[in-house]
């Protein structure tokens, strides 16, 4: 079925107009439960890229010079109309992501909260004043906005992961160019049309849509006039991101891979971990940065918290993201599907045992069965890379030392969860975590008013709460002289 209608733009949006690409390329975009082509998009390269650019310089100065407050009440009219139309919002996410309805709408609130969390912190944008040395002047620190913005954006969350973006660097005065997943570009569309709807004016916030990412990508880290690049995706892509931005010394924020471990201790409420658990590792199927990817779990529970996590899993309800009660989506591409039936089969191997699922799933051609294993070593494959997909690898432990050691022996650090009822614990291993985020007896710790952001090689930089302004804005030092009498 079509979500292109007159509801969902398919063409890129620059400078206010809503514009097919110079050669009249698109690209189609396809239900990845059913494999149905949903719509034809405008298929952008470095040209549109440029004149995105353009038009985002242009609508800078004007933008920053607007007082805070109406930035703010353009931010907040933007979140109106996306709460109200997060059923419609929800249906077209679900279509080209595959996640099922329920998760989709869940993340149309979650991304207008950005907008409704960035709509206050605009207004509390502050500088100070310091004393001098001398008594003749005082030191004056303003904070400013970093310019235009270029963000990259993934497939796994096409709502949320823009909207943090764009409403912080709206809110700090910037304006933007973004680039959303080829895979999922509808969701970006349809959310700068309600931008524009709220009021955000031409310039100010640009989406080129493309299947071209390195030429988009190149052209925005390329361009002297872009001040900062964005990206959330893989470590690989980012580190070629950083590096292309090198030659014009852009600001950068990274929201990388991640591999997050999610300790469970003996003495952990058993219920709440194996809750957490589910939550944690298929949400979106598997496919987010944030996903458990590997879990410890202590000698002394091990048995019982595999046998309950397995029946657990085995009763998830997989199928369209449309179908009513769908818990579990299919993965995106082939290219998923691939990376997780490899990861599986090495792991089965190397001796590991497959608890339930461990295939692809009958509901279509890109479905995994929910899947537990056990007997998973932390130098299997499974344990060292991103597994993207439903699969939950059980990994013993005895102690604490050990356990901590384990996590932390990775390039990544994310997020991580632990599950305790001490309290001694739960700081000792909270702080010893090399990780940017820790779930202490929670599996989902995303919110707005939480800074969300990574150490190691998942990137820098945070996203949401008060800190998430700060990534947009640049410091600036007066020095007032003459006040000697
Ligand atoms: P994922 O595994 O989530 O697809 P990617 O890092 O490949 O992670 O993709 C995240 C975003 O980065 C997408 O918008 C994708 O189009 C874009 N992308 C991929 N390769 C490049 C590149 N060489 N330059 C710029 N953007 C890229």
């Amino acid at each position: 079925m079509l979500v292109a209608n007159a509801a969902c733009p398919t063409q890129a949006y620059i400078d206010g107009r809503w514009c097919d690409a110079a050669d009249e390329r698109r690209f189609d975009v396809t239900n990845p439960s059913t494999g149905a082509v949903i719509a034809s998009v405008a298929d952008c390269g470095v040209a549109e890229t440029r004149a995105a650019i353009a038009a985002a310089k242009a609508a800078q100065p004007g933008w920053a010079a607007l007082p805070a407050g109406q930035r703010s009440t353009i931010l907040r009219r933007w979140r109106d109309l996306m709460v109200e139309r997060a059923d419609e919002l929800a249906l077209i996410l679900t279509r080209e992501n595959g996640k099922p309805l329920s998760e989709a709408r869940g993340e149309i609130l979650y991304g207008a909260s950005y907008l409704e969390w960035f709509a206050e912190e605009a207004k509390r944008v502050y500088g100070e004043v310091v004393p001098s040395s001398s008594a003749s002047n005082r030191i004056l620190v303003i904070k400013q906005a970093v310019g235009v913005c270029a963000a990259i954006t993934p497939w796994n969350f096409p709502n949320a992961m823009l909207m943090r973006k764009a409403a912080a660097a709206l809110a700090a005065g910037c304006t933007m160019v973004a680039k959303p997943a080829a895979e999922t570009p509808l969701s970006a569309l349809i959310a700068a049309k309600l931008g524009e709807e709220a009021g955000v004016p031409a310039g100010v916030f640009n989406i080129v849509t493309g299947t071209r990412a390195a030429e988009i990508g190149g052209e925005l880290t390329a361009h002297p006039d872009v001040r900062k690049i964005t990206f959330t995706g893989s470590t690989a892509v980012g580190r070629k991101l950083l590096e292309q931005s090198a030659a014009t010394v852009k600001k950068a924020s990274m929201e990388l891979g991640g591999n997050a471990p999610f300790i469970v201790f003996d003495d952990a409420d058993l219920d709440a971990a194996i809750d957490g658990a589910v939550a944690s590792k298929f949400r979106n199927a598997g496919q987010t940065c944030v996903c458990a990817n590997r879990m410890f779990v202590q000698a002394g529970i091990m048995p019982e918290f595999a046998r309950r996590l397995a029946a657990r899993v085995a009763a998830l309800k997989v199928g369209d993201g449309e179908m009513t009660g769908c818990e579990v989506g299919p993965l995106i591409n082939e290219a998923g599907l691939a990376k997780t039936e490899r990861l599986v089969a090495a792991a089965r191997a190397d001796g590991a045992k497959v608890l339930t699922g461990g295939a692809k799933h009958v509901a279509g051609e890109l479905f995994y069965q929910p899947t537990v294993i056990e007997g998973v070593r932390q130098e299997m494959d499974i344990a060292q890379e991103e597994i993207f997909g439903p699969v939950a690898p059980l990994i013993g432990f005895d102690t604490e030392a050990e356990v901590i050691a384990m996590a932390n022996d990775t390039i990544y650090g994310l997020a991580a969860y632990l599950f305790t009822r001490d309290i001694g614990r739960a700081w000792r291993v909270g702080e010893a975590l090399e990780y940017g985020m820790v779930g202490i007896n929670e599996g989902i710790l995303s919110s707005a008013a939480a800074p969300f952001g990574g150490v190691k090689q998942s990137g820098f930089g945070r996203e949401g709460s008060r800190h998430g302004l700060e990534d947009y804005l640049e410091i600036k030092y007066m020095l007032m002289g003459g006040l000697s009498a």
